[in-house]
């Protein structure tokens, strides 16, 4: 099937790709020879899938687009008070190689025209062992996932000719923005500009700063989520010159552009987009690039103030222990004990992002209708990601549930959160949402008097199926169970064998495995605790086993087969058919159960 992502972004580029509007830069000569019919556009999203069309490895020289990430290199090497000081962060409405100093301290408007960027180059840390130039281009070379070259020519060029750069530099020393004599810094700007990119790195490197300064392909770390939001901003007011408002008011991302005829933009946490054509308008901002990004916003939706509204469905679920519980096997009287006392504990099934206001809608749940509960149930599997609200709102809403005398559970088996989220709080976590249900089941048992389902041990004559007998009939029946122990890891019941035999669980745990047919893949999908009955399925319906049981612990259990059973069916009929209609009785009543929960746990 042709890729549908790809087949709009080539639509885009079809639109484009034959407008010649516009020229190439021709202030650094080298520029002119760059192919005008160049065009390419790539993107990669926040989980390092690319999609790449038309011109997107062909080298250009990155020019203004290094401003960004110089700037990201900037605060992290000298701290975002030091950098403030020297470099503000006021869009001048004004052309990039414009000398927009403030009058009486000489701070350069901001860090995306030449003037703040030559200071910011200045701010990066030269010394022999690591000359700054290096520091940069290995830096870049992270953010883009390979190693970069640059255009010796390029840079020769503008060096010959880049006499105003060199006089806002000298502006920049006789303000003490950046250290005299000024040619070592100027020199190292313009081959930071010349640094050679093609396309792909580009919205490599824009990915990185979508994913908050993690490379989304090599994941590698390169800058900080606190640096990057600050290169965000600033890419957000000033990326685009004299033209960054009509840039935000109709595309609506962050972005960058440079005389190489690239221009990059970044979705936060979504996409790193970047185009490449060299033909750039009176603004010296890409044509092509700038129609394409118009089209792409539109397309897929990507003005950032066009967030979409939030999903009506926080709460995926609520629903009482009584209503669904764990997935273990038990003796029917913990079952309907359990139906009776589980309206205590509430299950909540978060999904989606947990952001302010989707837990505004969770913490509104709880405080309107949960005073009746008393253990709260937090099912993470499905939520999403986190932000800087999240902790700080669920500690708030942890322990506001502690002070309502009631008890908090978070089950959250993918981490979404980190371990240490609710240190010094009274929350307990559960490896998974099961886990959770069998302790709080577990409790609920040991305060009704019984003891927990896992630690019992039961002799024939207490389970229900030989109970409801009379003292005559046990007498027929019990000899013919054999008791047997079988060790942690072994099998009892295999899958796709013949139903020799009925099991009762006496003590330990067992697990039941569904083995695909089809791809061979197993997955656990109960467990069966002591005062269960194994294998009546297999019995009643005289198949072959529909799944394989296993010891996860030593398990005793008693053992009635096949040809026992036919023997009682002769001997006494009667105690035959009573065992019988047991059977189907609890059956009957375990499927009326799991349709019970089915309906409540459907999509
Ligand atoms: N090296 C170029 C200059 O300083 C970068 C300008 C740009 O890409 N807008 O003139």
């Amino acid at each position: 099937m042709r890729d549908t992502t790809t087949s709009i972004i080539e639509e885009v580029h079809q639109r484009h790709a034959t407008t010649m509007d516009g020229a190439l830069a021709d202030y650094i000569p080298e520029l002119t020879r760059a192919d005008p019919n160049h065009f390419g556009i790539a993107l990669v999203t926040a989980d390092g899938q690319r999609y790449a069309v038309g011109d997107v490895d062909v080298p250009f020289t990155i020019q203004s687009v290094s401003k960004a990430f110089t700037y990201g290199m900037a605060l992290a090497a000298r701290g975002s008070a030091a950098v403030e000081e020297r470099v503000g962060v006021e869009p001048s409405g004004e052309a990039f190689n414009s000398i927009s100093l403030d009058p009486g301290t000489g701070r350069p408007r901001n860090p995306m025209i030449n003037a703040g960027a030559i200071a910011v180059t200045g701010m990066l840390p030269d010394s022999p062992e690591q000359p700054r130039f290096d520091h940069i281009r290995s830096t870049f070379s992270r953010l883009a996932g390979r190693e970069l070259g640059w255009d010796r020519e390029v840079y020769a060029s503008e060096s010959a000719t880049g006499f105003r750069n060199r006089a806002i530099a000298n502006l920049l020393c006789s303000f003490d923005i950046i250290d005299c004599p000024t040619d070592p810094i100027v020199e190292d700007y313009f081959r930071q500009c010349a640094i050679q990119v093609t396309c792909t790195d580009l919205a490599t490197m824009a990915g990185t700063l979508a994913c908050g300064g993690v490379n989304p392909i090599t994941d590698d770390r390169v800058l900080s989520l606190g640096n990057v939001e600050k290169v965000l901003s600033v890419m957000a007011t000033c990326g685009m010159y004299d033209y960054s408002g009509t840039w935000v008011y109709e595309v609506g991302l962050p972005a960058k552009s440079g005389v190489g005829g690239g221009v990059v933009g970044v979705l936060p946490g979504q996409f790193g987009i970047a185009l490449f054509s060299p033909l750039l308008d009176e603004k010296f901002n890409s044509v092509r690039g700038v129609a394409g990004f118009r089209d792409l916003s539109r397309a897929f939706d990507l003005h950032l103030l066009r967030a979409p509204s939030m999903s009506k469905h926080a709460i995926r679920r609520r629903y009482r222990l009584s209503e669904v519980g764990s997935r273990r096997g038990q003796p029917d009287e913990h079952l309907e004990l359990l139906a009776q006392l589980g309206h205590k504990v509430l299950v909540l099934e978060i999904q989606g992002d947990l952001f302010a206001a989707s837990l505004e809608r969770v913490i509104r749940a709880l405080a309107t209708d949960a005073d009746d509960v008393e253990v709260i149930v937090l099912d993470l599997r499905r939520a999403g990601a986190t932000d800087g609200s999240t902790v700080g709102l669920l500690r708030g809403l942890a322990s506001n549930i502690s002070s309502a005398g009631q008890r908090l559970v978070v089950a959250d088996p993918s981490g979404v959160l980190t371990t240490d989220a609710f240190d010094g709080l009274d929350v307990e976590l559960a490896r998974t949402l099961d886990d959770a249900m069998r302790r709080c089941e577990d409790e609920l048992l040991v305060g009704a008097g019984r003891a927990p389902s896992g630690s019992l041990r039961l002799d024939l004559a207490e389970f229900e199926l030989v109970r409801h007998l009379s003292d005559h009939d046990q007498a027929r029946l019990l000899p013919r169970f054999v008791e047997h122990t079988i060790a942690a890891g072994d099998v009892i019941i295999e899958q796709g064998a013949d139903t020799d035999a009925l099991y009762l669980l006496s003590s330990g745990v067992a697990e039941v495995e569904f083995t695909d047919p089809l791809d061979g893949s197993t997955e656990r999908i109960a467990d069966l605790y002591p005062g269960v009955v194994m294998g009546e399925l297999g019995l009643l319906g005289q198949g072959r086993r529909s799944a394989t049981v296993r010891a996860a612990t030593d398990v005793a259990c008693f053992e009635l087969t096949r040809e026992e059973l036919m023997r009682l069916r002769s001997s006494d009929h009667l105690v035959y058919t009573r065992i019988i209609e047991h059977l189907l009785v609890t059956t009957a009543e375990r499927l009326r159960r799991a349709n019970r929960e089915g309906a409540l746990l459907r999509d």
